[in-house]
């Protein structure tokens, strides 16, 4: 007997996730993580946080940005350690460096979506 597939996701589409498992609907989705990220970044960045600016301030792509600098970073000191060690660079993701990545990336899923948020909240009629 095979799981039961995500009601969600497109039982058609080979990318359906089973029910339990989804990484998109599911309890182990982000995007809890992505709205608590920004959250917590708009408590710590008040005024000059990504929820605070114009929305189309350029200072909106640099916050960006640097979320994104930080993920190459993560992957630089990985080339780094592999190359120290003679690994592959996916070798020297261990769990604290995984998770690291993760963080990174949910910090720019949040600013992602912080930005994509304020366009929409001033759409204007066309
Ligand atoms: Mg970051």
């Amino acid at each position: 007997m095979t799981a039961p597939i995500c009601p969600q996701c497109e039982p058609e589409n080979p990318a359906a996730r089973y029910r339990d498992t989804c990484l998109i609907h599911g309890e182990r989705s982000v995007w809890d993580e992505v709205q608590q990220e920004r959250e917590r970044a708009h408590a710590k960045h008040g005024k000059t946080s990504m929820e605070a600016l114009p929305d189309t301030d350029l200072t909106r792509l640099t916050v960006l940005m640097e979320e994104v600098g930080e993920v190459a970073r993560e992957f630089n000191e990985a080339r780094h350690r592999a190359h120290q060690m003679g690994w592959a660079t996916a070798d020297a993701f261990g769990p604290a460096e995984r998770a690291s990545l993760r963080d990174e990336l949910i910090q720019v899923a949040a600013m992602a979506g912080a930005w994509a948020n304020a366009l929409t909240a001033t759409e204007r009629p066309s």
